[in-house]
């Protein structure tokens, strides 16, 4: 089955430029920006400038060029933000979601990164409410 994207999704919009973000960083391939509604002290979303709904559809459509940039930038918000223990933080969760069951709602390939406190457990047991 192919992967269908919607270009009318809110991570569109931003790089289309349509609605501002808080930029964070931006490389050729790939965009950074604070989410909305942190859920951390830093919780930044990284995502690729290409039209990918999830992770899956990147790592099997996205060139290499891609894929580095995107792994690079990801990298460089964990140290730039201070959550990496290599720029001195207490470490960091890398999230992506996808799909009903991962409760994605913006189908745009996405990775939180999110830190600056205790997170917790890593997800609720299944069945309890979030
Ligand atoms: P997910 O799709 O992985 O469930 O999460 C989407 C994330 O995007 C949420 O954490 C939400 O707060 C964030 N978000 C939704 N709309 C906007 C927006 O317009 N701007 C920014 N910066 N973040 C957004």
């Amino acid at each position: 089955m192919a992967y269908s994207y919607d270009n009318s999704n809110i991570f569109a919009k931003i790089l289309r430029g349509e609605i501002p973000c808080g930029k964070v960083l931006e490389t050729e391939h790939s965009l950074a920006f604070n989410d909305i509604a942190p859920k951390a002290p830093v919780h930044v979303l990284v995502i690729p400038k290409g039209s990918y709904v999830n992770f899956d559809h990147f790592a099997a459509e996205a060139s290499d060029a891609e894929l580095a940039d995107f792994s690079r930038a990801v990298g460089e918000i964990c140290r730039s933000t201070g959550v990496a223990e290599h720029s001195g933080g207490n470490g960091y969760r890398l999230i992506s979601n996808s799909g009903s069951d991962g409760v994605q709602v913006v189908p745009h390939m996405h990775v939180h990164v999110i830190g600056g406190c205790l997170l917790g457990s890593f997800v609720q047991p299944a069945g309890e409410s979030q």
